[in-house]
């Protein structure tokens, strides 16, 4: 079944039906729109919605605060982690040059 969608109230642009593990939904083409449906089970609900224009109610300016404060946060975490691995790699690097040292001296007294 492929019913002629209407298009985004929003952009104008037009629709698709979209399918991602067994969930269905209907979203605008344009990337700069945010309307979709809901994930629901069948093709058909989802063109249902679409065309009742029941979206998923966009995200509200606190709601994107506080992702985005998340994602900082992450990307903090992540680079204080890529800094104690560069740090742990530098005294790796000292120790098998001290080791390397070590054996060298051992070889001469033996
Ligand atoms: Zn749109």
């Amino acid at each position: 079944m492929k019913a002629e969608l209407k298009p985004c109230p929003f952009c104008d642009s037009a629709a698709q039906n979209q399918a991602s593990g067994g969930m269905y939904y209907c979203e605008c083409s344009s990337d700069c729109c945010a309307a979709t449906t809901q994930w629901v089970d069948t093709e058909e609900m989802a063109v249902l919605k679409w065309e009742a224009r029941e979206f998923d109610p966009p995200l509200s300016a606190s709601e994107i605060a506080e992702i985005t404060e998340k994602e900082t946060a992450r990307d903090a975490e992540t680079s204080d982690v890529q800094e104690r691995i560069a740090d742990l790699q530098r005294q790796i690097a000292s120790l098998e040059s001290l080791a390397e040292i070590w054996e060298q001296e051992l070889n001469r007294r033996r």
